[in-house]
């Protein structure tokens, strides 16, 4: 048998010694030809790609699965040193939409240098990002499809599970460092079309980062892919238009600034801090760190507003609320809307036992949040498996009995079309987040909140903010234009 030369070339730079080729490692030799070649796909030491996109905004939107909520994304620039483990994203993002935080351009630093993820503020100071946090990007660096071949060529790749499904070909890759990804080949040109990469989600558990690549074209000597779109599971979180592409220039320092690399790890949640304040006779706010909680006792039970962030803030909330009241049984959490930072701590208040109130709108979401599995890290629900019950409003409901009372009020907003407010008569509050937070510069849905309290000629003397301390009602008057 006669084999040409290149091909000797070929498998000897695969498989380290000139044995034939695996069908694993075929597929990816193929894969390298398809981008430019073997040898230049291993010889790639840095990437610079620059260019504009379009980012999404993933449990923020108005609703749950809703997705016409758009950041432009311009200024792009993403360095990659595949050798180093590093990498930077700079961009600026401009919503298309009422943002929380106004409509400013923000711009944005993410980098990873090693195990140190780090974020520059525009002020220039750099803070290191949780490990898990970091982890993801880590996982990100191989979300294109030189540094996943690249990985998936070197001697001490692992290649498993090669299967075809459709027009593609699917090889799973444990790369040197530990990183698994599945790499995704067009089965007749070759080229990379996806890969995709396992993570945990606070909300949604075991989730799929997938990165498609599109619009292959000749750049940089090579065949690369000019679109970038990446999706968690089925929901698009960001489309990248690649303009210039760069192989091996000078990409820049991309070492962790120092306030970043000399800072402690951040491995796992940190702890809660929860105060207690009581605003009126059986009613408590309970504060301390950004997202807060209201505590209201009833004659033989009580009742929560809001479970945020995550279940280490949840099960502490729960903690001090049965602290609080210990001889009355903690029977419901009621949501406030869906977003991420409020609903993070709901799967918790259901291991917990209790009964989640929400908007009707929210139903589904929260019978997926409740039933998802979350196996990459198991949450206080996978731990103490119980039923979701489900209480869903739509309409004004009124919730008391002789000692307390207070009205649900389903809210629409250009925040969130599935929200609640609560409105408690007797001691004129109202308990609201993320429409109007008191002494915020942006009060992007304020105004249109004051006319539906307006029209409903509610007599509040205090607002009771889940972001923000509690404010006299002539604040709100002020602040909300
Ligand atoms: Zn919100």
């Amino acid at each position: 048998m006669r084999f040409s030369s290149a091909l000797i070339l070929a498998a000897c730079l695969v498989a380290a010694g000139c044995t034939r080729l695996t069908p694993e490692q075929q597929l990816i030799n193929d894969s390298a030809k398809a981008l430019g070649g073997v040898e230049q796909v291993q010889q790639l030491t840095s990437l610079v790609l620059e260019g504009d996109g379009t980012q999404y905004n993933l449990g923020q939107d108005v609703l749950p699965g809703a997705s016409g909520q758009t950041f432009t994304v311009t200024e792009y620039k993403r360095t990659i040193d595949p050798v180093a483990g590093r990498a930077r994203t700079e961009l600026t993002r401009t919503p298309n939409f009422a943002f929380f935080q106004g409509p400013a351009p923000q711009k944005q630093v993410q980098g990873l240098d090693g195990a140190v993820g780090y974020n520059v503020a525009p002020n220039g100071m750099a803070t290191r990002i949780p490990d898990a946090a970091a982890g993801d990007r880590r996982a990100e660096l191989y979300h294109h499809p030189l540094v996943a071949v690249r990985a998936a060529l070197d001697p001490a790749a692992n290649l498993a599970n090669l299967r075809t499904e459709g027009a593609e070909s699917l090889i799973d890759v444990t790369a040197a460092d530990g990183q698994t990804f599945t790499l995704i080949v067009d089965a007749a040109t070759k080229q990379p079309t996806r890969v995709q990469t396992r993570a945990y989600n606070t909300n949604l558990g075991d989730v799929v980062i997938e990165t498609a690549f599109g619009d292959y074209k000749a750049a940089a000597g090579l065949t690369l892919p000019a679109t970038l779109t990446t999706r968690t599971d089925d929901f698009t979180t960001a489309v990248v238009r690649v303009a210039n592409q760069a192989v091996n220039a000078a990409g820049g320092d991309l070492a962790a600034p120092a306030d970043a690399a000399n800072a402690p790890a951040i491995s796992g949640i940190p702890p809660a801090n929860v105060t207690v304040e009581q605003l009126a006779k059986g009613i408590w706010l309970l504060a301390g760190q950004s997202h807060h909680s209201v505590l209201v006792e009833f004659s033989d039970h009580a009742r929560l507003f809001e479970a945020p962030q995550n279940e280490v803030r949840a099960l502490a909330v729960i903690a001090k609320a049965r602290e609080v009241l210990p001889n009355k049984p903690l029977t419901h959490l009621i949501n406030t809307h869906h977003h991420f930072d409020h609903s993070g701590g709901v799967r918790a208040a259901i291991s917990e036992g209790l009964t989640l109130v929400t908007h009707a709108a929210n139903g589904p979401f929260y019978e997926q949040v409740a039933s998802r599995p979350h196996t990459i890290v198991q949450d206080a629900l996978a731990k103490n498996p119980r039923e979701l019950k489900l209480e869903l409003i739509s309409a004004d409901t009124v919730v008391g009995d002789d000692t307390q009372s207070f009205t649900l009020i389903p809210v629409t907003s250009a925040h969130s079309e599935s929200m609640l407010v609560a409105y408690f008569p007797k001691d004129r509050l109202l308990v609201e987040v993320d429409v109007y937070t008191p002494g915020s510069a942006a009060q992007s849905f304020a105004a249109k909140f004051k006319e539906d309290l307006e029209a409903r000629k509610l007599r509040i003397d205090r607002i009771v903010p889940l972001h923000g301390a509690v404010a006299p009602y002539a604040q709100f008057v002020k602040e909300a234009i």
